[in-house]
């Protein structure tokens, strides 16, 4: 998988990139990082990338040249890898020209506080692609056009506003890259992670046995994986049901699931 974020600052993708488990997703090959400057496609001799507002009003606005002319680059480089042909039509975002059933045009993800909130369930959604562009935008905003006739997502990370959509891109990245099969040393921590499951994660101990008089429940101790497996889901279904009711009501829950749920309601009665 590729992912590609236009940014007017690659640098803070530095550490990030070469750090951790995507430094080492890039080792193995499973994916590959790529911060692109657009200021390097303003087309104007002092790097040009926003301007003033029509209509008058504070802040600056990123132009459409730049970030149109970086896109379509990123395109020209994927047919060039991979022989086929992706362009930007006239009315309306990416679509491919001559595609195989292996690889599918590259979504074009617009970093922006207006947009559909990021989820577990979109990182999965977007775990499935061949190749991501971010769009990390800076100042006031970006010129409507943009979000109109070159974006196929506009994402937020919460309903806040930050300086620059760098650390939003960083954050979606981190959470694709560790679905991706071979990422993570052991398969199945990305699938009982929090919301992977609907529910929130169960509880954790390791050794010691006995902490300052404090004890594991003695269920993990007991080497029965049938009975720790039951006390994972109820413990994950606990601490859902205190702490996000709300993931709840989308979920089908079985028998034994709605017992534990009233269970838990008469020990706080
Ligand atoms: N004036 C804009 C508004 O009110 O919607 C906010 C612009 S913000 C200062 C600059 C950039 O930071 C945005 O264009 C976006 O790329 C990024 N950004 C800020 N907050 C974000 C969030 N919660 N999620 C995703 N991107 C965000």
């Amino acid at each position: 998988m590729r992912m590609d974020v236009l940014t007017l600052f690659p640098e803070m993708f530095d550490g990030v990139f070469h750090s951790s488990i995507l430094g080492k997703a890039q080792e193995k090959g499973i994916v590959s990082l790529n911060a692109v400057n657009f200021r390097d496609y303003s087309g104007n001799k002092h790097g040009t990338v926003d301007d003033t507002p029509y209509g008058g009003g504070g802040g600056m606005v990123l132009k459409p040249e730049p970030i149109f002319r970086a896109v379509e680059d990123l395109l020209s480089k994927s047919n060039e890898r991979t022989g086929e042909q992706f362009e930007t039509t006239a009315d309306d975002s990416i679509s491919a020209v001559a595609t195989t059933e292996s690889q599918r045009p590259p979504r074009v993800i617009l970093m922006c506080p207006q947009g559909e909130p990021f989820s577990q369930r979109k990182a999965e959604e977007l775990a499935g692609e061949d190749h991501l562009i971010f769009v990390c935008g800076h100042y006031e905003g970006y010129d409507e056009r943009i979000r109109e006739h070159l974006v196929t997502d506009e994402l937020s990370i919460g309903d806040y506003v930050l300086t620059g959509g760098e650390l939003p891109a960083m954050v979606m990245i981190d959470s694709i890259t560790r679905l991706l099969p071979g990422v993570l040393g052991n398969e199945m921590s990305a699938v009982t992670d929090s919301f992977s499951t609907g529910l929130l994660e169960y509880p954790h101990y390791t050794r010691p046995a006995e902490f300052r008089g404090w004890k594991v429940p003695d269920i993990l101790l007991s080497g029965h994986h049938a009975n720790v497996a039951d006390w994972r889901r109820k413990e994950a279904l606990r601490r859902t049901w205190q702490r996000r009711p709300d993931l709840l009501e989308t979920l089908d829950l079985s028998p034994q699931e709605i017992k534990w749920l009233e269970e838990f309601r008469n020990e706080t009665k």
